[in-house]
């Protein structure tokens, strides 16, 4: 039997995660805990419950369903104790709504690349391929490598999508079978990245550095979050790597949107404690225009 993992989400036809038209498996898991994370769903490891407010009827069948007491159905509340349940999913078969669903299933590889290679011809005609994303791809490290590897001996293009927060040992590792990386950049001090993300950015710089060194296309992808890192210091930051790294294939400003905070109560998490700005219209030129000033001209809106 192929290893197996816990994947959140495969999209076919993804114009977005790479070159080409893709296909982009979303795994679970993330050591990191962005301010600004859109994925929320994506950072625990497990499978979890996701609950949508919207549908749901208050008829109270979850409640019945439940074994571990997680429903409280009243007139017009519905509260979830999500931290009793243990993902069983009877209260989703019960619900005729839609209003719940379990985020994460079990899958081997043999079931992933049966969906991957389902679209090898727009590979073929396109220049893409296969993109792992997350979550942070590579927080299932083994996994993440079997489904890599074995794209690449189909010939299939493989991108991977990470922050770089991976043991240095790990992440070479995986290099051999990545063709071209997604390489997240999100602050430039220290102490920002550890006030954005919860973690140091300092084994990330030493993943940056030796991916580069090993001739690795690699497009930095750096999420602008206005009052956050809109900065001038984080701005020449960017243009510093652009500088020390010339074979970088592009720099991507990825501007922030609120989706990830809206999804935060669906899986009992409060919202986030900023309220965070989404960007004006013009607002990413202005960032385009501040990164030229600097002498940074290889960045675009990804
Ligand atoms: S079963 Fe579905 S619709 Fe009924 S109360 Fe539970 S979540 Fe709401
Ligand atoms: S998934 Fe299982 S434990 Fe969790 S709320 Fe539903 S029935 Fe209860």
């Amino acid at each position: 039997m192929s290893e197996q993992g816990i994947v959140t989400d495969i999209q076919r036809g993804s114009l977005r995660d790479g070159p080409g038209i893709r296909t982009t498996i979303f795994l679970k898991g993330c050591p990191l805990r962005c301010l600004w994370c859109h994925n929320p769903e994506a950072i625990s490891p497990r499978p979890q419950l996701f609950f949508t407010e919207d549908r749901c009827v208050r008829c109270g069948a979850c409640a019945w369903a439940c074994p571990k007491d997680v429903h409280q159905v009243r007139s017009g509340s519905h509260e979830i104790d999500f931290g009793k349940c243990d993902s069983c999913a009877l209260c989703v078969d019960e619900c005729n709504s839609n209003g719940l669903r379990i985020v994460g299933k079990a899958m081997d590889v043999d079931a992933i690349m049966a969906e991957v290679m389902a679209d090898m011809d727009f590979y073929l005609n396109s220049g893409g391929g296969v993109t792992l994303s997350g979550g942070e791809p590579l927080f299932q490290h083994s996994f993440s490598l079997e489904i890599l590897r074995r794209s690449q001996q189909a010939h299939i293009h493989t991108c991977v999508e990470t922050s770089g927060f991976v043991a240095p040992a790990k992440f070479e590792a995986v290099l051999p079978a990545v063709d071209l990386l997604l390489f997240d950049y999100k602050a430039t001090t220290d102490e920002d990245h550890r006030s954005f993300t919860g973690v140091s950015n300092q084994q990330i710089l030493v993943n940056l550095d030796a991916a580069y060194q090993l001739g690795k296309a690699i497009i930095l992808r750096c999420p602008i979050i206005p009052g956050l890192n809109d900065t001038t210091d984080h701005f020449r930051g960017i243009r510093a790597l652009d500088q020390k790294y010339p074979r970088l294939r592009g720099i991507e400003l990825m501007p922030y949107h609120d989706f990830g905070n809206s999804k935060r109560p669906s899986i009992g998490l409060a919202e986030t404690p900023l309220d965070l700005r989404v960007p004006g219209e013009t607002e990413p030129n202005r960032w385009l225009e501040a990164l030229a000033e600097l002498g940074c001209a290889k960045v675009r809106i990804g």
